[in-house]
């Protein structure tokens, strides 16, 4: 059927002639996929700019990709993972998320923290070769995590021996801020990308009216809970069913660990959405408000002016706030509260 479609529009390109080539419309669209921070990423732009800009943007997605990798040797986190304490002197790319990371880990009380590589390490998540750790061996790796160690100078990081980075909870978030600022630059108006379900759209749709994000049913993954209407705006979730094992015991064991005790945490919330401008803001506080909990996240967006969120419990219930509320439709069966202010 896709391939019948695909026929047809190209049929249709050729019925209209050379036109098409050269038509400088509105309503002309490029997209791209590109596998990448090991996940699949989707990049869709409307208007006259759209197939360079994405070109642009998938350059930029590929150098980054190698510049934050903990594997590839020539990046810069490989080079500070690998320094034995000694100064790192890396691009300005790194040296801003690692600041933002250190910001976010101070305003969550640690709940982002990006020296938790050891631990994930250990619970075998980066080579995909897992295993329940013993307690002792969590405890002796934790010592080696804490993010107020790292020592940021311009563009100069330094960390203490055996402390390890993993921009894992914020890269991708980066990644689509940079992807919204080069189409911008590329006189792009209307976009929408999704990095591994991580969403960013630029705009509005081409037609004016809002773009309509779907939020992933966590307890059902393949469908939506729920559809979100934004403008300009970052939709990005974390959540216990994006990557895990099931333990000899039985148990469910994810990836967002909480660096109080080097476990996958385990406080109720099966999954959190933040809404806000800035990409690597509503990746890394996805990331560090599933760690801290639904009273805490509630305090956070309290004392905060920057977000929205969406929270799901593990006994089926919504918390939505009320900044979002207006525009989200729950398609769920599951009981939503609004979050207000007070
Ligand atoms: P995804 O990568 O699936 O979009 P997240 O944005 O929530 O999900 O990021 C999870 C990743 O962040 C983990 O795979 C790991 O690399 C890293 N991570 C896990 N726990 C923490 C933590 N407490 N602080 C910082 N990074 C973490
Ligand atoms: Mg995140």
């Amino acid at each position: 059927m896709k391939k019948f479609l695909c026929l047809a529009a190209a049929a249709l390109l050729v019925f209209s002639g050379c036109r098409a080539e050269n038509k400088k419309s509105e309503n002309s669209q490029a997209s791209k996929d590109v596998f990448a921070m090991d996940t699949y990423m989707n990049l869709k732009a409307y208007g006259e700019n759209s197939e360079a800009a994405l070109e642009a943007a998938a350059d930029e997605i590929t150098y980054l990709d190698e510049l934050l990798s903990v594997t590839n040797n020539n990046s810069d986190i490989w080079k500070i993972n690998n320094s034995a304490g000694n100064s790192v002197s890396v691009n300005n790319d790194t040296a801003e998320i690692i600041k933002k990371a250190i910001e976010i880990g101070d305003k969550t009380n640690g709940a982002l923290d990006i020296t938790i590589y050891p631990i994930l390490k250990e619970w075998g998540f980066t080579a995909d070769d897992h295993k329940i750790p013993d307690k002792e061996t969590l405890a002796m790796l934790l010592e080696n995590v804490d993010y107020q160690r790292i020592k940021l100078d311009g563009s100069i990081v330094t960390v203490p021996e055996n402390y390890q980075l993993d921009l894992g909870a914020l890269a991708k978030g980066y990644t689509s801020d940079k992807i919204m600022e080069i189409l911008r630059n590329n006189n792009v108006e209307s976009a929408v990308v999704s990095l591994g379900g991580n969403v960013q759209t630029l705009g509005r749709k081409p037609d004016g009216s809002l773009w309509k994000i779907a939020v992933t049913d966590p307890f059902s993954p393949n469908s939506a809970m729920g559809i979100i209407e934004i403008e300009n705006k970052a939709v990005i979730t974390s959540g216990n069913y994006e990557r895990y094992f099931i333990g000899e015991d039985g148990k469910i064991y994810h990836h967002i660990i909480d660096p109080a005790d080097g476990y996958p945490a385990d406080n109720g919330l099966v999954s959190v959405t933040i809404i806000g401008e800035s990409g690597i803001m509503c990746d890394a506080l996805s990331t560090a408000l599933f760690v801290s909990g639904i009273e805490n996240a509630i305090d956070h967006w309290r004392k905060n002016n920057d977000f929205d969120m969406i929270l799901i419990t593990d006994e089926k219930e919504i918390f939505i706030t009320e900044g979002i509320a207006d525009n989200f439709e729950n398609v769920s069966e599951m009981n939503m509260e609004v979050v207000t202010k007070e």
